[in-house]
């Protein structure tokens, strides 16, 4: 029987800086009234680079080009040394690539860049992103595409801070086209921008195709279980079985994953890197570890991790196409 594809989404990443944190309001804390850690340390990639090879685990990864507003990953990051900033970087390209593709997710996730006068505009990046339109998009994207190539990543798609792009998604996923056409001369590319949890049938679909390009949308459909780690004190097993549980339950016949198995459904998990990270405690990781040797175990004839480039070409060579 061919198995079915099943995916992560590994949101906000970016070296060092922990990005959560500076879009973070108030007085940016967790539920604990911790304060949020400000820098996500390069052994906690190496960390998660662990847990990815030795289950497989594969889809897509975003480095945010300037992260937080505080500069970018090419020319320096604020309060960042620059040699740590390339070896994240150096570590992420040759141990992720084998499992995931890059992307970044537009430009700050935290307020939009003003590309004409340099600095900042007082909307967030999806705020803004309402009002634009593919020729205004398109440039905007081509400078997150050109800040990851000039940084020696090469992205394959883009991911959305917050909802960026899904109220303007026709303009959105056109101006994708453009710019990866533009940046890396490529005729494909995918984007995720959708939460579609508990809807039967949800596949990867060809959302943009015109004058040989197109462009395909990767909606998630299992919720991110491991975010509630960011506001927990605990590390237990039995917590870390419960996060786990709500994607795969230890005997496999329950959880998000299983859903998406029986509604026809690719499961495609969404987290983020704060979620992994847990404020330090790296809890989340510690029960994606868990889910991962669940589905190695467990569904290892029923599904194959596979990257976002491939649910793309699979999408394409199904000429599986449902224009916006
Ligand atoms: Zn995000």
């Amino acid at each position: 029987m061919e198995r079915t594809p099943i995916s992560i989404i590994i949101d906000d990443p970016a070296p060092l800086i922990h990005v959560y944190r500076e879009h973070a309001g108030g007085n940016k804390c967790n539920a604990l009234g911790e304060p949020l850690k400000d820098r996500v340390p390069t052994d906690f990639l190496e960390e998660f680079c662990d847990t990815v090879e030795h289950f497989g685990i594969c889809g897509k990864f975003t480095i945010v080009p300037m992260p937080g507003c505080l500069g970018d990953i090419v020319n320096g990051i604020e309060g960042c040394d620059q040699t740590e900033v390339e070896r994240w970087l150096r570590i992420a390209n040759d141990r992720l690539s084998p499992y995931f593709d890059f992307c970044p997710e537009m430009l700050t996730h935290h307020y939009a860049v003003d590309l004409e006068n340099g600095g900042f505009l007082e909307e967030n990046e999806e705020l803004w992103s309402r009002h634009q339109t593919r020729a205004t998009l398109t440039p905007y994207i081509t400078r997150a595409l050109e800040l990851l190539k000039a940084a020696g990543i090469r992205p394959t798609g883009v991911s959305s801070p917050w909802g960026f792009g899904a109220r303007v998604e026709k303009d959105y996923s056109a101006a994708i086209a453009d710019a990866f056409k533009a940046v890396f001369d490529l005729d494909k590319s995918w984007y995720f921008c959708r939460f579609k949890t508990g809807v039967p049938n949800t596949r990867p679909t060809v959302s943009h195709r015109e004058n040989g390009l197109q462009t395909v949308a990767i909606a998630c459909t299992c919720n991110d279980v491991f975010w509630q780690s960011i506001d927990s004190e605990r590390t237990d097993p039995d917590y870390l079985n419960a996060i786990a549980d709500q994607l795969i339950s230890a005997d496999g016949l329950r959880g998000q994953i299983i859903d998406c198995l029986e509604n026809g459904s690719y499961p495609v998990i969404l987290t983020h890197w704060q979620s992994m990270f847990s404020n330090g405690r790296r809890t989340g990781l510690a029960a994606l570890r868990e889910v991962g040797r669940r589905v190695d175990t467990l569904l290892g004839d029923r599904v194959r991790w596979t990257k976002f480039s491939s649910l793309m070409d699979m999408a394409i060579a199904e000429d599986n196409y449902h224009p916006l």
